[in-house]
């Protein structure tokens, strides 16, 4: 069958096709390269499922890809031994199917302004070349018996040119002549740069300067039976050369209803959420498609690690439809599932090692448990919290642990927290007096996750320890004795108002304990909680811009430094001693600044002198 030398017009309407191409994927003319390789793979792959089938009886040879960039003729070749095609075929698979499929891409997209994202762009395949190319030739041989070669060439217009040729070896080389604009492609390291990222998980060999450049039989596409820790480990050193190792993995495997695989590693991350976002790369059967994975792996879980590849991941559809999409969603809420499952096992097996790691996932778990109400409901059995003594306990042992001393006069159950153990060290050893236990909430997103906790738990408060003073922490209703009788205490908060002469303060007398400190400054819970808000710029507080916050300052009336105070014959001596006694509590506090620590330093001098 003698291929008859056929000029032709390309069937498409759209006559200016090429520059609209051109306009559209401005930003992304590599992957020309990416689509190019990956027909060649496909085409190899055909050619071996032939094989397997018993389609294909010949020789199957050496299948390996290879790029080459010549320089001085200004080409790029990409060369596969795959199953070829007749003139018939290019007419129908090339001329047909590629330029339609151009055309409606074209079609689809003309209207579209050019900031809007297209992910992938997959579907423009064959014509992507045109991109970079002021001709493309196809030279090919197909795998049919007594199959002859052919020549197919366009300039990037609707013009083609089929023609019989010469060629020894079955398969396809496509050689693009590029274009003047595009002279960066005809540079080796751009070339090699461009393959090592969309091409390094491809399962075909693929050569380019003489080395293969990709590893075919990526980790992810094996069985997890057949693998150790270690072939785990060293897959994440390949992906991430820099990297601390990570704590564990979770190797996923679907095939219904949707297709999903690839692994998942949970990195080192403390207190840092910024700079592991952006890791995890999403393939499409192991053609790399981007590292954005927003709307494919819910936002909590972005912190992850590793490589995931789902062919049922559409790819040429902008960003909003994505997130609409139903597989889409089926595969947002089966990694969620994994990863409360794979941490729920961990927790079980090994609630020592559990805990050991508790720094680094607990900011994923807490995460998770602010973002979604499903991840909340499984995580709420092996979330941890720790104590100022650095224990662990679950929600629920927690819960008990405390009953029975830090359960308030109305039944709630009061978490105590301190988010900051060297500053709020005065109200955690006053805690520590009465057998509370301290919680330590000092991570980036505890505010949020004791919101969180607030809402989900039934009869249960947290607060801060320095939200008051610790007799109304845990509030009992037993009213404590006192050595001041009404009056006394009367003269006592006037004397007070009076020194510290600020409208601001809530001042009251309290009968506390004798070893607890003269004077306490205390920010109640809620006024604290709006004040971080306001100060983290979020939560529409802006409202409460001017939000005045008032302080309570407790006397105790017990101690007796303030009955000295009471008892003293000099009215600057009375002042004297207030002010001495309150300046210790902004102290405590962390407070005292500015001229008043001068001050307050100044008299201490003379006190002790
Ligand atoms: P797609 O790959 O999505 O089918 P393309 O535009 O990339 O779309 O390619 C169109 C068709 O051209 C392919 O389906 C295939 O039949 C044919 N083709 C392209 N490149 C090759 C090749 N290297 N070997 C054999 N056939 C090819
Ligand atoms: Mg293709």
């Amino acid at each position: 069958m003698a291929v008859a030398e056929e000029k032709g017009t390309i069937s498409i309407h759209t006559e200016n096709i090429f520059p609209i191409i051109k306009r559209f994927l401005y930003s992304d003319h590599e992957i020309f390269l990416r689509e190019l390789v990956s027909n060649a793979v496909d085409a190899t792959q055909k050619l071996k499922k032939l094989a397997a089938i018993g389609e294909f009886n010949g020789e199957l040879g050496d299948l390996k890809i290879t790029v080459s960039l010549d320089e001085a003729a200004k080409t790029i070749t990409v060369r596969d031994h795959g199953l070829g095609m007749t003139a018939e075929e290019i007419k129908k698979y090339i001329n047909q199917i590629a330029f339609s499929g151009a055309r409606e891409f074209v079609e689809k997209y003309k209207d579209k302004g050019e900031d809007q994202q297209i992910i992938g762009h997959f579907g423009l395949g064959f014509y992507s070349a045109f991109m970079v190319a002021s001709q493309v030739e196809i030279i090919t041989l197909s795998h049919q018996e007594s199959a002859e070669a052919a020549r197919w060439v366009s300039s990037g217009d609707t013009q083609f040119e089929i023609t019989q040729t010469e060629k020894a070896e079955r398969g396809t080389d496509i050689v693009l002549h590029i274009a003047e604009d595009s002279a960066e492609f005809l540079d080796k390291s751009r070339i090699r740069g461009i393959l090592e990222k969309y091409s390094r998980f491809m399962p075909i060999e693929i050569e380019f300067d003489g080395k293969v450049i990709n590893n075919p039989n990526p980790l992810w596409t094996k069985s997890p039976a057949e693998l150790k820790d270690e072939d785990y480990l060293n897959f994440y050193k390949e992906l991430y050369p820099f990297s601390e190792e990570p704590l564990f993995w979770i190797h996923l495997n679907v095939d219904y209803p949707f297709n999903l695989t690839g692994i998942l590693y949970f990195p080192k991350v403390k207190n840092d959420l910024t700079m592991h976002k952006d890791k995890i790369q999403l393939y499409s059967r192991q053609v790399f498609i981007t590292d954005e994975v927003k709307d494919v792996v819910p936002e909590f879980l972005m912190l992850l690690h590793g490589v995931l590849d789902s062919p049922d991941i559409p790819l040429n559809v902008s960003r909003s439809y994505l997130q609409a999409d139903a597989n889409v969603k089926k595969i947002n809420s089966h990694i969620t599932r994994k990863v409360a499952d794979k941490l729920s096992e961990l927790f079980r097996n090994d609630r020592a090692g559990f805990e050991s790691k508790f720094d680094h996932i607990g900011l994923f778990v807490k995460y998770g448990m602010v973002a979604d109400d499903k991840f909340y409901d499984k995580a709420k059995d092996f979330c941890l919290l720790k104590s100022v003594d650095s224990k662990y306990y679950t929600l629920n042992e927690y819960r008990e642990y405390v009953q029975a001393n830090q359960t308030d006069k109305d039944g709630s159950v009061v978490f105590l927290y301190t988010s900051d153990p060297g500053k709020q060290d005065t109200y955690i050893q006053s805690a520590r007096k009465r057998s509370y236990d301290v919680l330590l909430l000092n991570g980036v997103l505890d505010s949020h996750f004791i919101g969180t906790l607030e809402r989900k738990l039934e009869k249960t408060q947290l607060k801060r320890v320095d939200a008051d003073v610790v007799e109304k922490l845990v509030d009992k209703g037993t009213a404590a004795e006192s050595v001041l009788n009404e009056e006394e205490k009367t003269k006592l908060k006037e004397l007070f108002e009076q020194t510290l002469n600020d409208k601001k303060l809530n001042i009251s007398v309290e009968s506390l304990p004798v070893d607890e400190l003269p004077v306490t400054i205390t920010l109640n819970e809620f006024m604290r909680r709006m004040k971080d808000m306001s100060q983290n710029g979020g939560g529409g507080m802006m409202m409460f811009g001017d939000f005045p916050m008032n302080y309570n300052v407790a006397v105790n009336a017990n101690h007796p430094l303030t009955q000295k105070i009471l008892g003293a014959d000099q009215p600057e001596e009375q002042q004297r001693l207030v002010r001495h006694v309150y300046d210790l509590a902004l102290l405590s506090q962390n407070m005292l600044i500015g001229a008043e620590l001068t001050n307050f330093i100044q008299r201490t001098v003379e006190l002790t002198k």
